[in-house]
């Protein structure tokens, strides 16, 4: 799934593009992709585009009086600049927007429909779409360790939960846990002031470097390659390989088609997470969300 330095390049892409280009037309290629019926696309269509934004995971296109595109890219949706009036790919083309200098495809792989279009009219109906989720970048430690402590969850579940952080995910998440030497199921309220700090400067810096990495590949164009495996990351997508900061391999822990990875050296003082009570009950059935992954460590 895009996180937040994915988005925010898609954003800035979009910005240096297409900002002050009217959006000509906006083409379906799967008609439940659009969520909301009201204002209707024609009342959108030529207008200019004023500028971006991002809504966790979300990325909105601004217009005058108001009105709002909203695309959410959930797992597999992505964007793609085309030549102005490209068509759209049989079944994983869902949205074409045209502007005259290009037109960017929304497009989904795979057979589930997640990635959602709506649009929106007035900044109350945008708010909705706002998960309430904390910006990391930019906040302070005290309002990341508020947030981090409204609720007791493994620190895990805490950074990919969009009521409490917005835009990290799967990936970024196994990074910055890495990054900040703690264990992805450590408790929230086991934690003492001086790891959530370093929880907030892995966050803030884990985030800008990914984003500066992700900055500097798309240069001038667009992102093409949005992908959560990177062979420059650390931790995500690298079972078995070698930690790069102490050598020892990747570890994972399942749960449904997901799995988490952490470095057992650097994070949890040499155990072996799947290895202990936790990995008996797994055995039986892998959970499916990482709430359930919480409630068996709650009961073993
Ligand atoms: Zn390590």
């Amino acid at each position: 799934m895009p996180e937040l330095p994915d988005v925010a390049v898609y954003l800035e892409r979009t910005e240096a593009l297409f900002v002050g280009q009217p959006l000509e037309r906006i083409r379906l290629g799967n008609p439940f992709v659009l969520r909301s019926v009201d204002p209707p696309k024609a009342e959108i269509e030529g207008r200019p585009l004023r500028g971006v934004r991002r809504i966790g995971k979300r990325l909105v296109w601004a217009f005058d009086e108001e009105l709002f595109v909203v695309i959410h890219l959930m797992i597999a949706g992505r964007l793609r600049l085309r030549e102005a009036g490209a068509p759209l790919p049989k079944k994983r083309g869902l949205v074409a927007f045209d502007f005259p200098n290009g037109t960017l495809l929304l497009t989904e792989e795979g057979s589930k429909r997640r990635a959602s279009l709506h649009l929106v009219r007035g900044e109350a109906a945008l708010a909705e779409h706002d998960p309430g989720g904390r910006e990391v970048l930019g906040s302070s430690l005290a309002d990341f360790s508020a947030a981090l402590r409204s609720g007791n969850h493994t620190l895990k579940r805490s950074l990919t939960d969009p009521r409490t952080f917005s835009g990290i995910g799967n990936a970024y998440s196994d990074e910055i846990l890495h990054r900040a030497r703690l264990s992805p199921i450590t408790w929230t309220s086991r934690l003492d002031d001086d790891a959530v700090a370093r929880l907030h400067g892995a966050c803030v810096s884990v985030l800008t470097e990914w984003t500066e990495l992700l900055r500097a590949d798309v240069g001038e164009g667009f992102p093409e390659k949005v992908t959560a495996f990177r062979p420059e990351m650390a931790m995500h997508g690298r079972y078995r390989e070698p930690c790069p900061d102490c050598g020892d391999p990747v570890q994972r822990i399942k749960y449904a088609d997901k799995e988490l990875n952490y470095c057992a050296t650097c994070q949890t003082g040499g155990k072996l997470l799947a290895d202990r009570g936790l990995s008996r009950l797994l055995k039986k059935d892998w959970p499916r969300t990482l709430a359930e992954l919480e409630e068996r460590k709650r009961g073993s």
